[in-house]
């Protein structure tokens, strides 16, 4: 029996010298101490020996079992360590790689525009408003002096939520808004959306924005609403644009005119861009503020007059930075707007 222990211990410490894994070394474990394993086996014999052998072959079979045990105990340590190395080895980082760059967004270009042209406005003493983009009807048409039959009134021009409220079609409400709480003097702008029943193409969205200016105080004349624009044009443009009043129609200002101002492109000298005219068309709208819309807000306007204008954001924005189609404004196309 004594043979048989020490043949179960050598094949044991072999077997686990050969290990590699430690999945391996725990079948090795239950092979030779689990419950049916080899050495139990032969401890379960011991039965059959005599009173005086069963004390010496117990002690080399405890012995046999501690060796097998330690040897056990080493090699899962060893394989142990050499698992974390592994590990190490694969997880060690290599702080001279380049890194994963994160993208930060930056501002849409419509928003920088916007902001410029309200820093602009602030520099010359202007404050900021906004207004809420679902309007009443009496703000967006009736209180602007706008008559019943106006086409722009119509269903197919305006976005009606109910018969009094609306999307507003401009920001001119925001002025009625102002002079009824403010009454005079009054110096704001106002940006913002505004939405209009229109087929899209290059330069029509039935959302756009708009930037909207009023002036109300005593003693204001056409005069001063030629100078503002014509500073603001240069503040923006540079101080070689020129400007150009040519009369128009609004109902909400008299008298009104559309302004033109010199073409960006080639600052006056005429070129293909602004069909040799020197001019770009059409950049805001302006006026001198309608007595009856002054009335309607409860404003004197034989003490008080005023005058406003509007211009599109999106517009400037497309001048500013030669992009020929609004709708590239507004449909977030990375490859577009990376390049701002
Ligand atoms: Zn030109």
């Amino acid at each position: 029996m004594k043979e048989m222990l020490k043949t179960i211990e050598q094949n044991a410490l072999q077997s686990i010298r050969n290990i590699s894994d430690l999945e391996q070394l725990e079948k090795i474990r239950v092979q030779f101490l689990g419950k049916k394993g080899e050495l139990t086996q032969v401890l379960r014999g011991m039965g059959k020996l005599s009173k005086e052998e069963r004390p010496i072959v117990g002690q080399v079979a405890n012995e046999v079992r501690e060796k097998i045990e330690k040897e056990l105990e080493k090699t899962k340590n060893a394989l142990k360590t050499a698992q974390k190395d592994i590990k190490l080895k694969k997880e060690r980082i290599d702080i001279s790689m380049p890194g994963n760059k994160k993208v930060i967004g930056h501002r849409h270009p419509l928003l920088t525009v916007k902001e410029e042209l309200e820093t602009v406005f602030m520099n010359m003493g202007f404050d900021v408003v906004e207004g809420p983009e679902i309007e009443t009807v009496y703000n967006n048409f009736d209180a602007l002096n706008s008559p019943e039959n106006h086409p722009s009134r119509d269903l197919s021009d305006t976005f009606y939520i109910t018969e009094q409220i609306l999307l507003r079609t401009h920001t001119s409400p925001v002025q009625i808004r102002v002079m009824k709480q403010i009454q005079s003097p009054i110096k704001i702008v106002s940006a913002g959306r505004t939405f209009r029943f229109d087929e899209v193409d290059d330069t029509h969205s039935p959302m756009f924005h708009q930037l909207e200016g009023l002036v109300v105080d005593k003693n204001i004349t056409i005069a001063n609403l030629k100078h503002t624009i014509d500073m603001f044009i240069k503040e923006l443009f540079g101080s070689d644009m020129k400007t150009r009043f040519r009369p128009h129609y609004f109902p909400f200002t008299e008298p009104s005119a559309e302004v033109d101002v010199s073409c960006l492109k080639c600052r006056g000298e005429g070129c293909d861009c602004c069909h040799k005219t020197g001019w770009d068309m059409e950049l805001l709208g302006c006026g001198m503020v309608h007595p009856r819309v002054l009335e309607n807000c409860g404003i004197d306007p034989e003490v008080y007059s005023g005058f406003a204008f509007g211009l599109g954001v999106d517009r400037i924005a497309m001048v500013k930075y030669g992009i020929n189609n609004i709708r590239l404004l507004f449909e977030n196309d990375m490859r577009f707007l990376n390049q701002f």
